[in-house]
């Protein structure tokens, strides 16, 4: 068996034999002779086992989706065969022998139509369903985004860092989901819904320019575009005004999507206020597209800014509308200080929308001590209460602590716009069912009773 020979780099190897490896994905047994697709992470190719050649017995039997490696000549088609469309349509693989590396049981369900298969079974067998063409271009789509992305933060002096994923709860707007500590029984963990305060604290700590492919996890109701889990492209600068993080997002956001062949309809991206958007499109979240834009894939960037820093409960208290850490902006510092006029007060927020959906938010934050006390004051918290949610934070800030802010883009979101896919789980290789079970594997389940015992936890029967 010679050395393996990636499917898309066939087309260099016309007249020679080579070996393949992947997988059957389509066999036509006509009798004397038997066709077959080919298919690796490259690519698929035809290939074909001629009466009489050693390779004609094995190839009656092997299976679809089975893993094989084939040895065969690589040859040019006669013209009037060549498929134009086609991946490799001008060659053929002559098969010499196909050895069997592991076979395949009849699949649960056919891998080239997988649109009609339902959810459950496509999950409980997902890695089935991510040898599909759609799943294969999507998860390679996801991969090329953040590649673009990473790439350009490198070239702009950001350092990508990781934050604790067991750590405490950082306010997002959502309910944790925690961990029980075996070392503190009865004290528990959050999993971060963000790394805002962390990637706040890097900005004390001197790093200026950080970001993190992040993993955040928020217990909300769950949509077609909203999971559990996610990941975002998290970012923090400091020594910057809004200006600064927009435009440099901007350019981010440009260069990858470009380079990734997609059209933006208007550049620079449109600015609107919160109060215009509103007025224009009833919505933050907005899609200005034309159906030919739609058509077309092209993508329809705004940003929105100017948003209200706070908004009622359903208890008559102010809450905030995005982020606790953000700075008002510049006019309503004095408001906030004193407490006044706290309806009306406006924040450094700024949103990007793209076709709809909400494709990254962030904001300068306050980096004075008093002004992030303000702000929980605002929401009715009392100086204990702050000193216990936030006063690490309202420390760390005594120390010099630069100007800075940030950004989050939802990386899901963001890669179901460039996929052209309306659900969540289209974008990610392992997502949970809709009713919050995950893939493949059996979660969430009881602990077996040792484990309650070392964790100290009993659960109430009548939960
Ligand atoms: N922490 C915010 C979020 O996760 C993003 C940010 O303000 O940087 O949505």
């Amino acid at each position: 068996m010679s050395e393996r020979i990636f499917i898309e780099d066939l087309q260099n190897h016309v007249g020679s034999s080579v070996t393949i490896m992947g997988w059957v994905a389509v066999r036509r047994d006509q009798g004397k002779m038997v066709f077959f697709d080919f298919r690796d992470m490259t690519g698929s190719v035809q290939g074909v086992a001629l009466p009489g050649s050693t390779a004609i017995e094995t190839a009656k039997e092997v299976k679809t989706e089975s893993a094989v490696a084939i040895t065969g000549t690589v040859n040019k088609r006669p013209e009037k065969n060549v498929q134009a469309d086609r991946q490799n349509g001008n060659i053929e693989l002559q098969i010499e022998s196909i050895a069997i590396l592991n076979i395949s049981e009849t699949p649960p369900f056919e891998i080239a139509d997988t649109a009609q298969v339902g959810e459950d079974t496509r999950l409980a067998y997902r890695y089935i369903d991510l040898r599909s063409e759609r799943m294969q271009r999507n998860i390679r789509l996801r991969s090329r985004f953040v590649q673009l992305c990473r790439e350009f933060l490198f070239k702009n002096k950001f350092t990508e860092i990781e934050t604790p994923l067991l750590t405490e709860s950082t306010p997002e707007g959502s309910r944790d989901f925690v961990v029980p500590s075996r070392l503190h029984p009865g004290n528990f963990y959050a999993l971060p819904q963000s790394p805002q305060q962390y990637k706040q604290l890097l900005m004390v700590g001197g790093f200026e320019r950080y970001f993190q492919i992040a993993k955040c996890v928020r217990d909300e109701d769950l949509r077609a575009d909203r999971g559990f889990e996610f990941s975002q492209i998290d970012i923090e600068m400091s020594f910057v005004k809004r200006d600064d993080v927009i435009n440099l997002m901007e350019a981010m956001i440009t260069e990858s999507v470009e380079a990734m062949g997609y059209t933006i309809k208007q550049k620079p991206f449109p600015r609107l206020t919160y109060a215009d958007a509103m007025e224009k499109y009833a919505a933050d979240k907005f899609d200005m597209r034309t159906e030919e834009d739609k058509t077309n894939g092209v993508l329809a960037y705004a940003w929105v800014i100017d948003f209200p820093f706070f908004e009622k409960t359903d208890d008559g208290k102010w809450t905030f509308t995005h982020n606790p850490f953000s700075m008002p902006k510049a006019e309503h510092v004095e408001w906030l200080l004193k407490g006044e006029n706290i309806g009306e007060i406006l924040t450094t927020q700024y949103d990007l929308v793209c076709n709809g959906y909400e494709s990254g938010g962030g904001s300068i934050r306050a980096h004075r001590p008093e002004i992030l006390k303000a702000t929980y004051k605002a929401m009715g918290y009392s100086d204990a209460e702050i000193e216990e949610k936030i006063g690490h934070m309202l420390e760390a800030f005594k120390y010099g602590a630069p100007p800075h802010g940030g950004i989050a883009f939802g990386i899901e979101r963001n890669v179901m716009n460039l996929a052209n896919e309306s659900y969540l789980r289209e974008v990610v290789a392992f997502p949970m069912s809709r009713g919050g079970q995950s893939a493949v594997m059996k979660a969430p389940k009881p602990l077996t009773p040792e484990q309650m015992i070392e964790l100290g936890i009993k659960i109430d029967k009548k939960a």
